[in-house]
């Protein structure tokens, strides 16, 4: 599900990597080199060791619903005609947690555990964001 006229993301210098690797079709996020603690979103530094180094790990873009909302009421006109939609806290495999909108998912059937899995889409004049969208059984 494409949606023109989205707003597009601000990049700043501290996340310009995390879309760098989008453009690349993959899922990155900081990774503390003091503890090794996997963070989203990007940080000057670690919330729980204070360390400021860090690397960018790669993770597998699967997880399952922690937490979701249906959003009747579009925060931008660009959702109105997708009204409503599931907005959805994600727990990536690896710990890491993501919000986002899911792609097709039917706001009477979505479910706290249920699998999802991450895909990229093309937005006009930006490149690629990440998006999830339930995984079938
Ligand atoms: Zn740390």
């Amino acid at each position: 599900m494409s949606i023109p006229g989205r707003p597009k993301p601000v990049v700043t210098v501290l996340g310009e990597p995390f879309w760098a690797a989008c453009n690349e079709r993959r899922l990155v996020v900081q990774r503390c080199l003091g503890c090794q603690q996997l963070r989203h979103y990007p940080q000057e530094r670690c919330p729980l060791c204070y360390a400021a180094e860090y690397d960018w790990a790669p993770l597998s873009g699967r997880g399952e619903v922690y937490s979701y909302t249906v959003s009747h009421r579009p925060f931008h006109p660009a959702w109105q005609e997708h009204a409503p939609y599931v907005v959805a806290t994600i727990e990536l495999e690896e710990g890491v947690r993501m919000v986002s909108d899911l792609i097709g998912a039917d706001p009477d059937s979505i479910e706290i555990g249920q699998g999802v899995e991450i895909t990229f889409e093309a937005l006009d004049d930006f490149g690629l964001i990440p998006r999830f969208r339930v995984v079938k059984d």
